[in-house]
Formats: C-alpha cells, sequence, structure tokens
C-alpha cells in the first residue's frame, strides 16, 4: 500500500517535471526570436517580432542613442506601445525609418511613427503604388484597421549611404520580391538587412504584383552572394542566417 502511494507521488511528480518543461520550451519557442538586444561588431540591434505575418523590425542603436528603424511592422495598439515604451524606456531618439519593401506587414507602423514622431519612412519609389493600395493588400489577408498611408518622405536608391553616429549603411536594390525591394548592409558591422528578398534556406515569394523570379534569383546571386561570407543576414521574417550558410544550403540558389 506504501510502495503505491510513493509510486503515485512520483509519477505525479514527473508529471508535473514534463509538463513544466514544456511550458518552459514552447515559452522559448515564441520568443526565440526577440531577444532583448544584440550586439554585431559594436551595433547595437533591437529586434521586434509584430503583426500577424510575425514580421522582423530592427532598430539600430548608434552609440549616441540615436536609432534608425527598419520595416515598422507595429499593428495592433499593444505592439505600438511595445515599441515606444522600448524607445522610452532606454531614451532613444528615433531619426530615421526605412522599408525594406512597401508589403503591408513592413510598412503597417509607416504612419503611426509619422503621427508620434513626426518621421516620414523612406523606400524606393518602385515600391510607391504598394503604399498607395495598403488597404487594398490588406483586404486580401482579412485584414482590416489599417491606418492611411503616409507618402514616402525620401527616396532612396540603389549606391546611396544613410549614416547616423557610427551607424553606416549602404543601400543597395535588389528586386525581384517586388520591384522596389532595397537591402541595407552595414559594412563595418558584417550584416545586412535584406527584407524579403532572402531568408534562411529560402528566398521572397515572387507570385505577388510586381515579383519576378528570373530577377530576384539573378540579383540575391549578384548582390548578396558577393558579399563576404561571414556577413549576418537579418531577414524580414524568421531567423537570421549568413551569406555563407546560404551559398552552401540554401536549395533556391544551388
Ligand atoms: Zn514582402
Amino acid at each position: 500500500m506504501k510502495r503505491k502511494i510513493i509510486i503515485i507521488i512520483i509519477a505525479i511528480a514527473s508529471l508535473f517535471t514534463v509538463v513544466g518543461i514544456m511550458i518552459t520550451f514552447i515559452g522559448n519557442d515564441v520568443n526565440k526570436n526577440e531577444n532583448s538586444q544584440l550586439i554585431y561588431h559594436n551595433m547595437k540591434t533591437k529586434l521586434f517580432v509584430f503583426n500577424p505575418f510575425q514580421e522582423n523590425t530592427y532598430l539600430l542603436i548608434s552609440e549616441d542613442n540615436e536609432c534608425i528603424l527598419i520595416d515598422p511592422g507595429c499593428f495592433e495598439e499593444e505592439e505600438k506601445e511595445r515599441l515606444k515604451a522600448y524607445l522610452e524606456e532606454n531614451k532613444l531618439v528615433l531619426k530615421r525609418v526605412l522599408n525594406t519593401h512597401l508589403h503591408i506587414d513592413h510598412a503597417f507602423g509607416n504612419s503611426f511613427l509619422f503621427h508620434r514622431y513626426g518621421i516620414v519612412a523612406e523606400a524606393n519609389q518602385a515600391d510607391e503604388p504598394l503604399l498607395e493600395r495598403m488597404k487594398q493588400q490588406a483586404v486580401v489577408f482579412g485584414i482590416e484597421g489599417v491606418d492611411d498611408a503616409i507618402p514616402l518622405g525620401n527616396y532612396l536608391n540603389e549606391g546611396d549611404k544613410i549614416s547616423l553616429g557610427d551607424i553606416e549603411l549602404e543601400v543597395l536594390h535588389v528586386p525581384g520580391h517586388s520591384p522596389g525591394s532595397l537591402v541595407y548592409y552595414a559594412p563595418k558591422n558584417g550584416c545586412v538587412f535584406v527584407g524579403d528578398v532572402l531568408f534562411q534556406g529560402s528566398i521572397g515569394r515572387t507570385d505577388l504584383p510586381g515579383g519576378n523570379h528570373d530577377e530576384l534569383i539573378r540579383n540575391i546571386r549578384s548582390k548578396l552572394l558577393t558579399l563576404p561570407d561571414e556577413t549576418t543576414v537579418f531577414s524580414g521574417h524568421g531567423p537570421r542566417t549568413t551569406i555563407r550558410d546560404e551559398k552552401r544550403y540554401n536549395p533556391y540558389l544551388k
């Protein structure tokens, strides 16, 4: 009898342990993308994962606590609040907002940032028609409540340089996923922000208006795979990768 009770107690304890471990793993899985703050070769980067598309929004922070936001995907009020609170708590001054491209999931927050901070987003002109069709884009995905689009503040083109304190970015035009897809390369820091051009083990979809598969592959090969192998690639969705790994393992680039 005593042995039975002990076995039952052990069984219950084991069950709690297993459930506890599962919860820990599930919790980690949800949060694994949104690390507190990452530092790459002296550039501070904060990642937010926003909106129903799980889009990666990157905040680049200079040594003077000024920052550049790449692809503000904040959509829900809670997401806008989370971004605002992070800036306030860390005493950061937002200076520029850059879009890699103008699919809704990467530009949901453009209006919010304009109204809250007076900063107008910058992107490539070839994607401007997408901005004008923000609400129609959203309807396709069953999303309502998208803010009115704010016209772009500045057009960015291949070869443009963006600097803020110690942050230096070079603009590369890599169309194919969208006509105006840009990537922002930080040569000093050995990293590149590619939006939806390239993912770990995959490439951007090309079935949306303005997409072109062959053009995308050609541009990835000529403009991204020619960057140093050790360059860290920050994509618009999912985990980061490196140019080396994509050259080796990406099935679309074989
Ligand atoms: Zn996209």
